[in-house]
């Protein structure tokens, strides 16, 4: 008999013990595991959308098959492609860029690791946002960097980042800040004061930025603002864009890195060692998603904005939960400190796992998107609610609304005045 791998002694390589990944796939497979037992689930834990991509932008790279667009392309990327997002991208936030500014990549995803590979050294520190993607400390760690996190503050009306906390850290060894600006899950975004006082702190400190703008376009009101509009810092900045969000296109996995032309030249090489090029017929539909009709991304906005406030007024209607209203993004990040009470749950996971067994929601917890910091004394949900009709939102939340407010199966836990409420 052959031996297995394992039986063979295999060991991974090392750094394989640094990779971390991303818990809330483990949702969703818990979620679809249950549905398929016959139980009804309401999906709020994965940034996906259940609407389809735009039927011209489909049509667009239909086309592209049939013309022959079948081959590999240049490594960064269709010409066409990478002058429209330069145009696209630049205008909207007051920069010029140009064709050689543009890596198209296979995603938004891949540039956070190929920006890391791009500027980063073994031992560097790079500061990252906890609550966050969790991509990017388990990306800066595989690399060999040192993972600062920095958190964020639930204000009156927003949350916001704890820049005094940036400040505190910042050391020699640090070379890299990832700001997640328009922030998954907190949608909190930066002041006009808040990106000046980080511009200087990057001058200052020598820094390169990843702009993380995955959601600049996914707003319902108001104007994103980019850390590159500031002076000095289109020249350490790199953009991730993707077309995931916006056009409601997460499976073609397009997007692009977008930046100095000697960090882009990197990228480019590492497209050229990684995947040669990204794939050649979906940058057609890219195309004209950005250079077509507009009334695609207006409409999924319109229809985001009704399952937002569907899915605000039940939360808020909760007891123990308190929901800030976000501008942008398709997230909710409530504080349920009251609600865990309420339940008598000692911890997120028994909370999120108590509410799913009883009423199908299923969401994710201030814990996937990174460990708790020192000092973090509140329990927060992160709830997605692009993939979730305003039918299933006002359902199945309205089944959570009763089950907290009942006080979970046993009745209301805590002191007399919190089981009054
Ligand atoms: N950045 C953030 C903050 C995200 O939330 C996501 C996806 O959820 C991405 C990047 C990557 O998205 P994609 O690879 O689909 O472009």
């Amino acid at each position: 008999m052959v031996p297995t791998l394992s039986q063979a002694g295999f060991v991974a390589a090392d750094r394989v013990g640094r990779l971390g990944t991303e818990t809330v796939f483990a949702v969703s497979a818990e979620a679809a595991a249950l549905a398929a037992k016959g139980k009804t689930i309401y999906p709020f834990h994965l940034g996906d959308l259940n609407i389809p991509t735009a039927e011209h932008i489909v049509e667009a790279s239909l086309k592209a098959i049939r013309d022959g667009k079948t081959t590999y392309c240049p490594n960064a990327g269709i010409a066409p492609l990478r002058e429209a997002l330069a145009a696209d991208v630049g205008a909207a936030r007051g920069v010029h860029y140009g064709v050689d500014n543009v890596a198209v990549q296979p995603g938004g995803k891949p540039v956070i690791g190929k920006f890391l590979l791009a500027v980063m050294n073994a031992g560097d520190e790079v500061l990252y946002p906890n609550p966050g993607f969790p991509i990017y400390s388990s990306l800066i760690e595989f690399f060999g960097g040192v993972a600062l996190p920095y958190g964020y503050v639930e204000g009156a009306d927003r949350f916001h980042l704890d820049l005094d906390g940036i400040e505190r850290q910042i050391t020699s060894r640090t070379r890299v800040l990832i700001l997640n600006d328009l922030h998954n899950p907190t949608a909190a975004e930066c002041t006009a004061e808040e990106h000046e006082r980080l511009a200087e702190l990057v001058l200052k400190h020598d820094l390169i930025v990843l702009c993380d703008e995955a959601y600049f376009d996914v707003r319902f009101e108001g104007a994103s603002r980019s850390l590159v509009s500031l002076p000095g810092m289109q020249e350490r900045c790199v953009i991730l864009y993707t077309f995931s969000k916006k056009y409601a296109m997460t499976g073609w996995r397009l997007g692009a890195a977008i930046g100095p032309k000697p960090i882009i030249d990197i990228i480019v090489t590492l497209n050229v060692n990684w995947e040669s090029c990204p794939n050649h017929f979906t940058q057609y539909g890219a195309l004209v998603a950005l250079t077509g009709d507009q009334s695609g991304p207006r409409e999924i906005m319109a229809r985001l904005h009704g399952r937002r406030d569907a899915a605000l007024s039940l939360l808020n209607a909760t007891d123990g939960i308190r929901c800030l209203v976000p501008a942008t993004t398709f997230y909710l990040y409530p504080n349920v400190t009251g609600a865990l009470k309420r339940l008598g749950c000692a911890d997120h996971e028994s909370f999120r796992r108590l509410v799913l067994d009883a009423t199908g929601v299923s969401f994710c917890t201030r814990l996937h998107f990174g460990n708790a910091l020192a000092g973090e004394a509140e329990y927060y949900l992160r709830l997605a609610y692009s993939g979730v009709s305003t039918s299933q939102i006002t359902e199945g939340l309205d089944k959570l609304r009763a089950f907290v407010n009942a006080g979970g199966p046993t009745g209301p836990h805590g002191t007399p005045e919190e089981k009054r409420r």
